[in-house]
C-alpha cells in the first residue's frame, strides 16, 4: 500500500515537472514573438529614422479630378479608393497611417487660415498636404497617383522620391523592385528622382515618394485600375515595401 502511494507521488511529481517545463518553454516562446512582433510595430528606418506615422495623400479632389480616362473615370477617385485600402492594410498591422484626404474634395481651405483663393487654389492645397504631413510626428510621406500620356500604349507604375531625405530614394526602389517582382513582370520602368516641378516632394525633408500607379490612357491597365481585387495588390505592394524599408539594413 506504502509502496504503490510512493510511486503514484513519483509520477505525481513527474507530470508536475513536465507541465511546468511545458508552461515555461511557451512563454519563452510567446513572449519572443510579442517581442518581434512590437519590432515590426515600432519600424525604424536604416538611417535610424524612426517612423511613427504613414502620411497617405490621395492625390487631387473636389474640383481638381486629375486625369481624366476616355470613359469618365477621374483619378481622383481610384486615389481615394488605393489609399484607402493602403491606409487600412497599415492600420491593421499596427501602424498609424493619417490619410491628407478621406472624402472627394481639394484641401486648400483645410485650415481656413488662407483667403484669397483665387487662381491659388492648387498652390494652397499643396501647401496644406505638407502641412498635414510635417504636423505628425517622424512622417513618412506616400502620395498616391495615377498617370496619363498622349499615347496609350505606354503602361505601368513608376515611383517618384523626394530629393531631401536619403530613405526616400531606398523606399521608392522597393516599391518599384516589388511591383515588378509580384504584379507587374513586364515593368522596366525605374524609379525618378524628383524635381522642382513635384512641389509635394521638393517640400518635405521626411522620407517622401510620389507613386503614379498606372497609366489611365491605357484601356488595359484603366481596367486593372478600376477592379478592386487589382487596387489591393497595388495597396499590398506598396504596404509591403514601406514595412520591408522599415527593416532593411
Ligand atoms: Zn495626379
Amino acid at each position: 500500500m506504502v509502496k504503490r502511494d510512493i510511486k503514484y507521488y513519483f509520477a505525481y511529481f513527474f507530470i508536475a515537472v513536465a507541465i511546468i517545463l511545458i508552461t515555461a518553454s511557451f512563454s519563452i516562446w510567446f513572449v519572443g514573438r510579442i517581442k518581434d512582433k512590437s519590432e515590426t510595430l515600432s519600424p525604424t528606418f536604416s538611417n535610424n529614422i524612426s517612423c511613427s506615422t504613414f502620411v497617405i495623400d490621395p492625390g487631387h479632389g473636389g474640383e481638381d479630378g486629375g486625369a481624366i480616362a476616355d470613359d469618365g473615370t477621374t483619378e481622383k477617385e481610384l486615389n481615394l479608393l488605393l489609399a484607402k485600402d493602403l491606409s487600412l492594410l497599415l492600420e491593421l498591422n499596427g501602424d498609424k497611417a493619417v490619410m491628407t484626404r478621406e472624402t472627394d474634395t481639394l484641401l486648400y481651405d483645410k485650415y481656413g487660415d488662407l483667403d484669397n483663393y483665387k487662381g491659388k487654389k492648387k498652390i494652397y492645397d499643396l501647401k496644406n498636404r505638407v502641412r498635414i504631413t510635417n504636423e505628425q510626428q517622424s512622417p513618412v510621406y506616400i502620395g498616391i497617383h495615377m498617370n496619363k500620356f498622349p499615347d496609350a500604349r505606354y503602361s505601368g507604375l513608376q515611383v517618384y522620391y523626394s530629393k531631401n531625405n536619403e530613405t526616400s530614394k531606398l523606399l521608392a526602389e522597393n516599391v518599384q523592385k516589388n511591383t515588378h517582382a509580384y504584379i507587374q513582370n513586364t515593368n522596366k520602368r525605374a524609379i525618378k528622382r524628383a524635381d522642382s516641378s513635384i512641389y509635394i516632394l521638393d517640400s518635405l525633408d521626411c522620407p517622401a515618394i510620389l507613386i503614379e500607379c498606372g497609366f489611365m490612357s491605357n484601356s488595359n491597365e484603366l481596367v486593372l485600375l478600376k477592379s478592386t481585387e487589382y487596387r489591393r495588390d497595388l495597396a499590398t505592394v506598396i504596404f509591403i515595401s514601406a514595412i520591408n524599408t522599415a527593416g532593411a539594413d
